[in-house]
């Protein structure tokens, strides 16, 4: 066990990981909006393993949420997060301020184009620039060898690849997978919005990609098609989920995003449903 620093200054941080670099520590990042889940913990711990000092961010990002979502209401648990950043011997949590990070007249923005009009794009406007900018003020002040994200958020995943690519970003990306409840639902902060009846629909997600994952390599479904439909046969058999709650069941290349006219290759089934108070997303891999 470890009483990680907790850090509220980017000056500061920066200064700090100056002389660990100086000192040729490798540097471990994990980005999260607090509330940690064992999700998060499989990074850091990845992160753990694989790097000297390991930094930790705590930050819900105000430019990520549209207006009528739920920035003010998004969970927030600092004291138990300490505790288990504790536990996971991370080194350093940073926890500024929304006014540290975008203080008054605060005007500049990253955009990935293209892939962040896709999926989850289409539906949360001015998400992923959010998500981008904010990655790349962090990634400025922490500069990291190695920053880890779930794949859980896939999307995400491959807008901050891109965009190191393109900016140059002298930083390795590492996917790390879903991890997920024994019945399948995978861990999110935002599963706390569910009530008990909720919850269990919300298993109705992670069981349509597995159900169709299966069916797909027996070669019992051929067509995109009929992959979708049989998703939607299965998110629409519980009590709670309708079709308008449904954003998107999409299935896309799995590095362009763009989307696929056949079953072939490596893809992403994708979906976002809406269940009471939570917008949930997970998604599938698969080599074919
Ligand atoms: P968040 O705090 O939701 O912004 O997530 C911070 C990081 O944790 C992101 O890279 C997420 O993709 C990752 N993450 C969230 N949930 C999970 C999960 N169930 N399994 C693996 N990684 C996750």
């Amino acid at each position: 066990m470890n009483n990680p620093l907790i850090i509220k200054s980017p000056q500061k941080l920066q200064n700090l990981v100056y002389s660990y670099k100086k000192r040729n520590k490798k540097i471990g990042f994990v980005p999260t909006m607090g509330a940690l889940h064992k999700g998060h913990l499989s990074l850091i711990k990845k992160a753990r393993k694989e790097t000297d000092i390991v930094v930790v961010s705590i930050f819900v990002n105000p430019t990520q949420f549209g207006p009528n979502e739920d920035f003010k209401s998004y969970p927030r648990t600092f004291k138990e997060d300490i505790k288990l950043c504790k536990e996971y011997n991370v080194d350093i949590i940073f926890y500024p301020s929304v006014n540290t990070l975008y203080p008054d007249n605060y005007l500049t923005y990253v955009s990935v184009e293209k892939l962040s009009n896709f999926l989850c794009g289409k539906f949360r406007p001015g998400h992923f620039k959010g998500v981008a900018t904010i990655v790349a003020k962090l990634f400025n002040i922490v500069s990291p060898d190695i920053a880890y994200f779930g794949l859980k958020d896939y999307q995400q995943y491959i807008i901050i690849k891109k965009m190191v690519r393109d900016l140059n970003f002298n930083i390795k990306i590492k996917g790390c997978p879903t991890i997920r409840e024994k019945d399948g639902l995978a861990l999110s902060s935002r599963n706390k919005y569910l009530s008990p009846e909720e919850r269990n629909e919300a298993i109705l997600l992670s069981k349509s990609l597995f159900t169709v994952k299966k069916l797909i390599q027996e070669k019992k479904l051929k067509s995109v098609d009929k992959v979708k439909n049989k998703i939607l046969d299965i998110l629409l058999s519980g009590n709670i989920i309708q079709k308008k709650d449904i954003d998107y069941i999409e299935i896309v290349d799995a590095e362009t995003l763009e989307e696929k006219k056949d079953l072939k290759g490596k893809f992403v089934i994708a979906l976002a449903v809406h269940i009471g108070k939570a917008r949930l997303i997970d998604n599938i891999i698969i080599r074919n």
